[in-house]
């Protein structure tokens, strides 16, 4: 195209030039008897040679070669442009393959945590096994009276010797007498087990336990207790005989409660339901003999109806728990921004006995439950593999981070309750009802309240 263009504009320059110049048309006949048309122009110095079509044809030359090197260095642009194209590719290319590699890396490095996190939790159970062993009196060699040096020497033999003759039953937790006794701090959760399938969607997420102090002659420890929590108006609390009833399907019981539920914080407790009355913070406390609300009460400042949820949504605002202590609140507040609060409820009037506030926001955990008078939450409702991952003593006054293996078998894991009478946690976990086997690490001297 571009050599189209310069033989056209060059030809209407040189005709243009022409015209300039003076000329003549002339015919003649030639020898055959042709007609023949002759185009003379003068010269206009007169002489003999043409400097004008010399230098026109040089102004000709000099505007074909700038032209040419214009042509040049459009299509060296365009060349340009292509080269740019092809880094842009390639960077792109090379970008991919490192964010692929990065996920790789990411993927291996969850599963080192993963191992690690599980081996921490065994080594820790080791090392509170071999700290809670009494000491031995030893029968070996007394250290001699002699030098610094010798007693030193032989006080190191005979620590290598006691070390050596640890019992292997000592280092083996699941043997140790201290376990499963009184009150501790947890070290494992054992695997869910399944105890039932939710029969329709409104039991994707709930509520069920066991009261672990019943009262009256009408229910027992024995009786089951669950709330689909799927719905707006939520007020039916099945019970069930059993487990194995429970496990059937078919509960004994429906009763209609007063007052629609909040989410799946209640809980029961020495024959009574404790439960967040629906877009309040008001605690119920539902008589389960007489069926009938017996006392309600503001829980002060509480965040309510999705303003401090834990991670999983659904109006989890405030969470009731129950331990060998009595009866909690878990929740936040406005003031506290997020963080959890904890306070200790006087199971009959209501009344907020004492407070605590962690450190921890209650809506980066999944769940929370109360055991020996501390509060611990759990990392993920979703994650197959995660952890318990805080800590917070109320006796202490201090909290801190932990990493005990918990596994959401169902991945959505709505409700986690701890029962001390069965030293087991309730959960329900996407439709599924399930329990975890817990172990306690007991220390020495401790109580249960
Ligand atoms: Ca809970």
């Amino acid at each position: 195209m571009w050599v189209q263009v310069l033989f056209v504009c060059g030809c209407t320059l040189f005709s243009w030039n022409l015209a300039e110049n003076q000329g003549a048309f002339t015919q003649r006949h030639d020898d055959k008897g042709q007609c023949q048309y002759i185009f003379t122009v003068s010269s206009p110095e007169g002489s003999g040679s043409c400097p004008g079509v010399l230098m026109e044809r040089d102004r000709l030359l000099s505007r074909l070669t700038l032209l040419e090197a214009l042509v040049s260095r459009l299509v060296g642009d365009t060349n340009g442009q292509s080269n740019g194209e092809r880094g842009l590719q390639e960077a792109y290319t090379q970008v991919t393959g490192e964010r692929d590699q990065l996920q790789q890396d990411k993927e291996r490095l969850t599963k080192q945590i993963q191992e690690l996190q599980r081996r921490l939790s065994k080594t820790s159970l080791e090392v509170e096994s071999l700290r809670l062993k009494p000491c031995q009196p030893h029968t070996g060699h007394r250290p001699n009276t002699g030098s610094v040096n010798s007693v030193s020497t032989n006080a190191y033999q005979e620590m290598r010797a006691e070390v050596t003759e640890v019992p292997a039953s000592h280092l083996l937790p699941e043997r140790n007498q201290t376990f499963n006794k009184g009150c501790g701090e947890l070290v494992t959760v054992g695997e869910p087990i399944s105890h039932k399938k939710a029969e329709s969607i409104t039991g994707k997420y709930g509520v069920w336990l066991q009261d672990p102090e019943p009262q009256g002659t009408l229910y027992s420890n024995k009786t089951v207790w669950r709330i689909d929590a799927v719905g707006k108006d939520i007020r039916q609390l099945f019970a069930y005989e059993d487990m194995n009833q429970f496990s059937r399907g078919f509960p004994m019981k429906v009763l209609m409660l007063p007052e629609p539920v909040e989410s799946t914080g209640a809980t029961v407790y020495r024959g009574s339901l404790y439960y967040q009355r629906r877009q309040s913070r008001t605690i119920i406390r539902y008589d389960l003999t007489s069926e009938s609300l017996v006392n309600q009460q503001d829980l002060p400042n509480a965040s309510f109806h999705g303003q401090h949820p834990y991670s999983w949504g659904g109006r989890t605002d405030i969470d009731l728990a129950v331990d060998e202590q009595g009866l909690w609140a878990i929740y936040s507040t406005h003031e506290a921004k997020g963080a959890i609060m904890i306070s200790k409820l006087d199971p009959e009037s209501l009344e907020v006995r004492q407070s605590w506030e962690t450190s921890i926001r209650k809506n980066t955990v999944a769940n929370a439950f109360m055991m020996c008078g501390r509060l611990y939450t759990v990392g993920s409702y979703t994650a197959p593999n995660t952890t318990i991952n805080y800590m917070f003593d109320t006796a202490t006054n201090v909290g801190k981070a932990i990493a005990i293996p918990f596994i959401n078998k169902y991945r959505y894991n709505s409700m986690v309750d701890y029962n001390h009478a069965l030293r087991k946690l309730f959960a329900w976990d996407n439709f599924n009802m399930v329990t975890y086997d817990i172990r306690l690490l007991e220390r020495s001297g401790q109580t249960t309240s």
